[in-house]
């Protein structure tokens, strides 16, 4: 089969290679691949910025049909639709937060598609509590992107306390930014979505799914949501952007006894005025990946109905143009592509 592989430590030394096909164990499963998200996390692993493993077969975010199962095997059956956890493909899995679900702070954790071999390809091997069935209703293009609707799952179901009544500001309308959108819009809160010029296109869809949406060098973002806000500020704040301006200003938007939810990456140093905690006591907290608990929740979201996964799929591009891909991501001008393979 054809995979799409980091073949050698560095910047770039990705291409399409020829692998086996992948053997699978007893208690093991093999999915044939349906669809996989492309994520940050590949152009990082490409330009050699987030830990890898070369060789190592990339793309992590992925969706699939139950293609074989082994002789140990009680819960699934060929045919069944799947989305993948792939983050905790390897764990020790009994240290403290192996055994509570909360693998991503697992020391020995190594992730599909960066630690081990990913979804770029035709199969991907995985076990039973990697896989979780997909209600009949939802397409595989959707489940493609449920590891990465659940990093939003986490911040805004289990690390915010939002209440009806709530005013939310997400900073950064990414993927992670307007997934968040999707589930602050579904509780009725009312949220703003600041982003740039370069954001318009974005900024747009976030309109259209329930946003009040703010240019930020258009507008005075502060005088915007003090105004709107009676002077009070916002109850919580999902920062996506990892912006370090982008931080501070919001930072300082956040209402006494609000929470501020720090996601996006990138941001190292921040100016920030510290007493305005103290004074504000503001709850500052950051949110990374999911655990076994997240899955549980978003499946259950995901049975509801309520949620609406498709708008954020902007592209759907074949895998031998993941070339193409990679550079619509690394111009932002896709919010999420997903790729489905196209060899025999
Ligand atoms: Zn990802
Ligand atoms: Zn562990």
């Amino acid at each position: 089969m054809k995979a799409l592989v980091k073949f050698a430590p560095g910047v770039g030394n990705v291409q399409l290679m020829d692998v086996p096909e992948p053997e699978y164990g007893d208690s093991e499963i093999r999915v044939k691949i349906a669809y996989a998200g492309l994520c940050g996390t590949d152009l990082h692993v490409y330009n050699d910025t987030f830990r890898n493993y070369p060789p190592v077969i990339l793309g992590h975010e992925l969706s699939g049909v139950v293609e074989a199962v082994g002789s140990n095997v009680k819960q699934y059956a060929p045919g069944d639709r799947v989305a993948i956890l792939g983050s905790n493909k390897i764990i020790c899995g009994h240290c403290k937060y192996c055994k509570t679900g909360y693998y991503m702070f697992c020391s020995t954790r190594r992730g599909m598609g960066h630690g081990t071999n990913g979804g770029f390809t035709k199969y991907v091997v995985a076990r039973e509590d990697m896989l979780f069935k997909i209600p009949d209703a939802m397409s595989l293009k959707e489940a493609a992107i449920s590891e990465a609707f659940a990093s939003s799952v986490q911040a805004v179901e289990e690390v915010a306390h939002l209440v009806a009544g709530d005013t939310v500001l997400i900073t950064g309308p990414g993927p992670i930014g307007l997934m968040c959108l999707l589930l602050t819009a579904a509780k009725g809160v009312r949220t703003y979505v600041a982003g740039t010029s370069s954001d318009a296109e974005r900024l747009r869809i976030a309109e259209s799914l329930g946003a009040v949406c703010v240019d930020v060098q258009r507008e005075d973002l502060a005088a915007r949501i003090m105004g709107d806000t009676c002077g009070r500020g916002v109850d919580v704040v999902f920062e996506c952007s990892g912006n370090p301006a982008a931080i501070t200003l919001a930072i300082s938007l956040v209402r006494p006894m609000g929470q501020f939810v720090q996601m996006g990456l990138g941001a190292t140093k921040v100016e920030m005025n510290v007493e305005q905690l103290v004074h504000k006591r503001i709850c500052l907290c950051g949110s990374v990946g999911h655990s076994m608990n997240t899955w549980e929740i978003m499946m259950r979201i995901f049975r509801s109905g309520k949620i609406d996964l498709k708008p954020i799929i902007t592209h759907e591009m074949p895998l031998s143009k993941w070339e193409e891909a990679f550079e619509l991501m690394r111009q932002q001008k896709a919010l999420k592509i997903i790729l489905y393979y196209d060899f025999e």
